[in-house]
Formats: structure tokens, C-alpha cells, sequence
């Protein structure tokens, strides 16, 4: 981590150097003391973060080995995610605390050495036994399940006999979870709210005079948006989720997120809610997020604005723009990696963060213009029930997406996922005679989709002209406009022009549009307009 973060062209300001100037008492080590399996000892070696261990005997698919891991580490002073100390002064972050299984899937093993970025693992069942001086509170993954003891806010309305010591011992269950995270403080403030049909969150942060009320006002807001996430995305499927402040800006958890606290609301609610949206695609879905970062990072970012962009009045319900905004200036910068690279292995954390998250929104936004609002709706609904507790791939959600739509699909990631290759249609000329014109129209880039273009007649009347792409195999339905809806012969991919027939003058069309809605990725706008001046002239809009 801190050797990818001194030669990378562009490190996180947030771990910088700060990794190499640390004294041996604040570097954070985890070691293993042994390994047994079945009772046996068994021969290991430290390779970085990696623990390989060689098994005496081979474990066979299906078959069933008791593991036991001792090991003793230290907690760094908080440079990312995890550690003692953070700067507002959350006494630990207890997160990538514990050596944790890799995963072994239907590709083989996935022993990504930790570099800072993304996760993968098994699902189990915890039980966390943690002892603390009784100074400390704890905010976690996992139900307490002896809250009669500890209080702090767990108790609810019944009374708390703390047991005598000056410890306590912090007892946690979490089901089917495939990571545990912690964070223990003493000015920690604990409040809950319940989300309706869901589950009960808590909330842990310094009562601090500048952003506590932030942390209050925004609950309910968070409790809606919860709300919105599960009757959209699925069912959440945890008794309980906590907001806990700590760590250094936001990071999820199963059951849990870490984040910075001097916020206010809006970026509260914000971060919270895209914490909590990881929950369906991080924590429940939990794609190969090394492999498929977008599907992750893009997927949550997708739901938590869906759901944010209803709850503040000075947003758009269903806007995606900054999402397609971050994506065309990195096409513009010429710096895009494909969506198919490794999160590791990125050259920049730009390109890194611009697909994992922008893009990744935009492939989601992008489709629903291909399949129609309502199958993207749907088929993620259908995602979720076919693919949870499963880790997806790639190719796993477009054929979600194929069997709701009925649409064949594969060209979409193809050229979208695997590739950098750009949109750009242009409306390229006009002819006609006395009751008919003639529009031609030109895919200027390398990447084939299906087009709206819409017609607005000098009566106001608007015309929604859809053109199929023969790749799909199928067209979606009208869309909700309030416009006439003309579907035409799909465009074959091959093909780099495509005429319309409109059944007007060219004297009574006022204008012409690919993609009213800014829907589809075109990187270049200005072409697909033609506004036409009276006297059957016209012009490209500048
Ligand atoms: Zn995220």
C-alpha cells in the first residue's frame, strides 16, 4: 500500500507518504502465531498481507475442515480506513483488523495483496467477543446480544446490570456477513431510528457543537432513504444497520459503515446513503469488487442517488448527470482505462475512480435508455433475487437484463465494459420535397446503440423517432414521453449512415435532435442538433 501509493502518479492525499514516515509503535502489523486445521499444525508463511498456508492434506470440494487462526496485531495510527486516533479523534477504527479468508470461487483463488483498495470474501456467521476498559463505546457490525450488561444506548427500556471490573466484554452475532468492522470511542453518542418494514439503525458520533445536529437531522432523512433502497433494490436482509463515526471520509461494511463526521446535512445523508446502498452490492450481491469495481462502486452510486435525488427539492428524481459529466472529462483528458481493468492495476487513481464510480452509474442509466425505465427497474429487482448471497459477474447481470427485457444484450458489454471505444451520432444533412423530408444521420464513433431522435414541428408538435439497433434483437417499448412514438427498421451496426423519412416539409420543422434527454454517452453534443431556420435553410446549434 505504501510503496503503490509513493509511485503512483496521483496517490490519495489522504495516505500520500504518511505510511513511510511512520515510527515502528504507529505501523499497523498483523502476525500469525499458528494455524491448525483439524487439530494439525500446519506450515505457513507471511508473504506482504498474504498468509499462505500449505495444508498438510488437501480439502476437497464439499468436504469440511475445522481452522484455527491465533494471531496478534497492532492498530496503526489511522492513515486510511482503519487505525487508532483518526483527526477527529475516534479512538479506533476497527476495520481489516483480523485476518480474513480469501476467496475461492468458480475461478480459483483471488489473493489480491491489500493495496488500500477493494474486497472480497466468504460469507459466515460471527461471533465477536470484544473486551474493553467501560470508558469505551462500541459501534459494529453485528446484534448485541448481551446489551443488559454493557447499555450505552443498546438497552432499549430495560435496566442494565453491568457486571463489577473495570472492563466490559462486548458480545456480537452477525448472520451471514463476509467481513466484521468496530469502532470504539468514549464521547461516542448512540441514538437509533426504524426504518418501516426494516431494520433498526443506529447511530454513533461525537455530540460535537458544529456537525451533531447534523447527525440528528439527518436521520430521518437516512431512514427514508433506506426505505427507498429496499423497495427498489430488494429486501434488506439485516435486522439491524449502524452509522458510526470514524475512519476518514466513508467506507461500508456489512452492517456497518465507517465515516467522517464534520458534515453537514445534505453530505451526511449523502454519504450515508451511498455507504448503505453498498450494502445490496458490496455486501449482499458482493461481485469479485478487484474484478468488477464498477458493478460495486457504479451500481451503489446508482442506487444511493436514485434514492437521494427524491429526498431534497433542489435535486431531480432519476438525474444522473454528474455521473456522465466525470466520464466525458476523462475522454476529453484521453486518460479512460476500460471498465474490464483490474481496480489494482489502473494506472491512475483518476481512471480508477472515474469508471469504478462514474462510469459504472452511467452503464446503469445508459441501459435503462436501451431497455426502457421500467426493465432497468425490474430486472434489478430480478438481479437481486437471482444473485444474492452469489457473487455475479459481469456477464451474470446482462443476462438478468436480457431475460427481463428479452433483448440480446451482449454487444452492451462488450463494447461498454471491455472496451473505451465512444458514442457520437451527428444528424449530417436535410433534403425533401414539398411533403416529405429526408434526414440523414451518421455514427461518428466506434460504439453502435439504438437512437430517440426527436422531431419538434413550428406547431410545437414533438415526434419521438426510435431507431432499434440490430444487435438487440428486439426494441423496448414506448417510452413515457408525451410525444408520438415512431419506431423505424432497426440500424445495422455495420452501416455508417441511416435516413428517416419524416412525412413534413423541411420548412415545417423547426429542429431535429439525437437524444433529447442526454440519455446515451454521446461525447460530442454539439452535432446531434439541427435547428432550421424558415426558408427551408439550416444550421447546426453552436
Ligand atoms: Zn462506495
Amino acid at each position: 500500500m505504501d510503496v503503490r501509493s509513493l509511485s503512483i502518479a496521483d496517490p490519495d492525499p489522504r495516505v500520500g507518504d504518511r505510511i513511510s514516515k511512520l515510527k515502528p509503535e504507529e505501523y499497523g502489523h498483523q502476525h500469525a502465531k499458528f494455524v491448525k486445521v483439524n487439530g494439525k499444525t500446519q506450515v505457513f508463511q507471511e508473504n506482504e498481507t498474504i498468509l499462505e498456508v500449505t495444508l498438510d492434506k488437501p480439502l476437497n470440494a464439499g468436504a469440511k475442515a475445522l481452522i484455527e487462526l491465533d494471531f496478534e496485531g497492532q492498530v496503526p495510527l489511522q492513515i486510511r480506513r482503519s487505525g487508532r486516533n483518526n483527526s477527529e479523534g475516534i479512538d479506533y477504527s476497527m476495520t481489516q483488523w483480523y485476518p480474513k479468508l480469501c476467496e475461492y470461487d468458480r475461478n480459483g483463488w483471488h489473493p489480491n495483496p491489500y493495496i488500500g483498495r477493494e474486497f472480497y470474501g466468504n460469507w459466515g456467521n460471527f461471533e465477536v467477543n470484544i473486551t474493553l476498559d467501560k470508558k469505551y463505546t462500541i459501534g459494529g457490525t453485528g446484534i448485541l446480544t448481551n446489551p443488559l450488561e454493557i447499555g450505552k444506548g443498546y438497552e432499549g427500556s430495560q435496566k442494565v446490570k453491568t457486571p463489577a471490573g473495570d472492563k466490559l466484554i462486548w458480545k456480537f452475532k452477525a448472520e451471514n456477513v463476509h467481513d466484521f468492522a468496530w469502532a470504539a470511542d468514549p464521547d461516542y453518542k448512540h441514538t437509533t431510528a426504524q426504518v418501516e418494514n426494516g431494520p433498526l439503525l443506529h447511530f454513533f458520533y461525537q455530540n460535537d457543537p458544529t456537525y451533531g445536529k447534523a447527525w440528528e437531522e439527518g436521520q430521518e432523512l437516512v431512514v427514508k432513504g433506506f426505505k427507498y433502497l429496499s423497495d427498489h433494490f430488494g429486501q434488506y436482509p439485516y435486522a439491524q444497520y449502524t452509522i458510526i463515526q470514524g475512519g476518514d471520509g466513508g467506507m461500508e461494511y456489512p452492517m456497518a459503515t465507517l465515516i467522517t463526521g464534520n458534515r453537514k446535512v445534505p453530505s451526511f445523508v449523502g454519504v450515508v446513503l451511498h455507504e448503505a446502498a453498498h450494502s445490496w452490492y458490496q455486501g449482499v450481491l458482493a461481485t469479485n469488487e478487484a474484478l468488477y469495481p464498477w458493478m460495486d462502486e457504479g451500481f451503489t452510486s446508482y442506487a444511493s442517488n436514485e434514492a437521494f435525488n427524491t429526498l431534497f427539492a433542489n435535486r431531480i428524481p432519476g438525474d444522473h448527470s454528474d455521473a456522465y459529466q466525470g466520464y466525458y472529462s476523462i475522454v476529453a483528458e484521453g486518460k479512460e482505462e476500460a471498465l474490464d481493468t483490474h481496480a489494482d492495476h489502473y494506472i491512475t487513481n483518476y481512471a480508477y475512480g472515474t469508471a469504478s464510480y462514474s462510469k459504472g452509474e452511467m452503464y446503469l442509466a445508459q441501459l435503462g435508455y436501451i431497455i426502457g425505465k421500467e426493465n432497468l427497474d425490474k430486472g434489478l429487482l430480478k438481479y437481486w433475487d437471482m444473485w444474492k448471497f452469489k457473487h455475479p459477474t459481469a456477464d451474470d447481470f446482462i443476462h438478468v437484463m436480457e431475460l427481463q427485457s428479452g433483448m440480446v444484450l451482449d454487444w452492451y458489454n462488450e463494447y461498454f465494459v471491455n472496451t473505451t471505444k465512444t458514442i457520437d451520432y451527428s444528424i449530417t444533412s436535410i433534403s425533401g420535397t414539398a411533403n416529405k423530408s429526408t434526414v440523414t444521420l451518421k455514427r461518428m464513433g466506434l460504439m453502435p446503440m439504438p437512437l430517440e431522435v426527436e422531431v419538434l414541428s413550428r406547431e410545437g408538435k414533438r415526434t419521438m423517432y426510435y431507431i432499434p439497433l440490430d444487435l438487440m434483437r428486439g426494441e423496448k417499448s414506448k417510452e413515457n414521453y408525451p410525444y408520438e412514438w415512431k419506431q423505424l427498421p432497426d440500424w445495422k451496426w455495420v452501416s455508417e449512415t441511416y435516413t428517416i423519412e419524416i412525412p413534413m416539409p423541411a420548412t415545417n420543422i423547426l429542429s431535429i435532435q439525437i437524444d433529447p434527454f442526454e440519455m446515451m454517452a454521446d461525447i460530442e453534443k454539439e452535432n446531434n442538433i439541427m435547428q432550421l431556420e424558415a426558408g427551408e435553410n439550416f444550421k447546426m446549434k453552436n
